[in-house]
């Protein structure tokens, strides 16, 4: 299965798309990781990629869809992928189509996970994280029983800085903006499925789960009939080919044949030839007989004419 995860910054798409990982063997793909996987590699994309990020600019597009190509060619990604963070907007979504249709792997499924921006806000701005132990609250959801005390281990909590409402407020605008339209591009191929993602971690997977068995099974059946009518469409095409191949072969063979009898052919060219004349000769015999009887004819009725006289001049 072929899946972008959709989802602003909180909506909990990173947790989700773990466990679908998870459920359907099939790997994430998330830009960063394969950005840090290249040039932990030194490979030529990775070395492209380090330059640009040297130079404080920006990891290009045809970069990062050369990372996913490549890592699209790995065999556990044979069964499909799950694209978390990328494309982030519609120029990247259809250079993105347009080298999974080169390589006959198109998407089959753009899943949302759509939460309301307030709720965001408080997820995002309301993090704090225990200085000692690592552990997280969120003083909207999830408090300490004493503010800004770990439950576990005493420790103080902090609120990391780019977890602050102006940064917060930024990193969501800047999601509406870019990352939003995204949903229009993908409902227009009609790809787009969307799960509210408030509620438990496990009744949001879950209510994924049915989409994607409703979704791409039923389209993987479809895409398997049209394979196989291909198939069969190819190999009746073979067939024909090789029908049309031994045709052209006995024919071949009929005219070598007919070069060696070609002889014999002659022959019965001149016997058709000397048949004509006698046939000539019978169809002028004809006429000739036919005048033979006339004149036998007339001559017939004269004489009984002769008779008729003498037998007048008797009378
Ligand atoms: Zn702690």
């Amino acid at each position: 299965m072929r899946i972008v995860l959709l989802g602003a910054p909180g909506s909990g798409k990173g947790t989700q798309a773990k466990l679908l990982v998870e459920k359907y063997k099939i790997p994430q793909m998330s830009t960063g990781d394969l950005l840090r996987a290249e040039v932990a590699a030194g490979t030529d994309l990775g070395k492209k990629a380090k330059s640009a990020m040297d130079a404080g600019q920006l990891v290009t597009d045809d970069i990062v869809l050369g990372m996913i190509q490549t890592r699209l060619a790995k065999p556990d990604a044979k069964n499909g992928f799950i694209l978390d963070g990328f494309p982030r907007n519609i120029p990247q979504a259809q250079s993105l189509d347009a080298m999974l249709a080169r390589l006959g792997q198109p998407l089959q499924l753009a899943l949302l996970v759509d939460v309301e921006t307030d709720v965001l806000m408080k997820r995002l701005t309301g993090r704090r994280t225990c200085g000692s132990c690592g552990a997280i609250y969120n003083i909207h959801f999830s408090a300490p029983k004493t503010s800004n005390k770990c439950d576990k281990c005493g420790g103080g909590l902090t609120h990391r800085s780019d977890d602050n409402e102006n940064t917060v407020s930024n990193r969501l605008k800047v999601y509406q903006e870019q990352t939003a339209p995204l949903a229009n591009y993908y409902k227009a191929q009609g790809k787009l499925r969307t799960v509210r993602g408030v509620g438990t971690v496990s009744s949001i997977f879950k209510a994924m789960g049915d989409i994607i068995e409703s979704q791409i099974r039923p389209l993987a059946d479809v895409m398997g009939k049209i394979e196989s009518a291909a198939l069969r469409a190819a190999a009746k095409a073979k067939a024909e080919e090789a029908k049309a191949k031994a045709a052209a072969k006995a024919e071949k063979i009929a005219k070598a044949a007919a070069a060696k009898a070609k002889l014999p052919a002659k022959k019965k060219v001149v016997a058709k030839k000397a048949v004509a004349p006698s046939k000539a000769k019978k169809k002028l015999a004809k006429p000739a007989a036919k005048t033979k009887q006339k004149i036998k004819t007339k001559v017939k009725s004269k004489a009984k004419a002769k008779a008729k006289a003498k037998a007048k001049k008797v009378k």
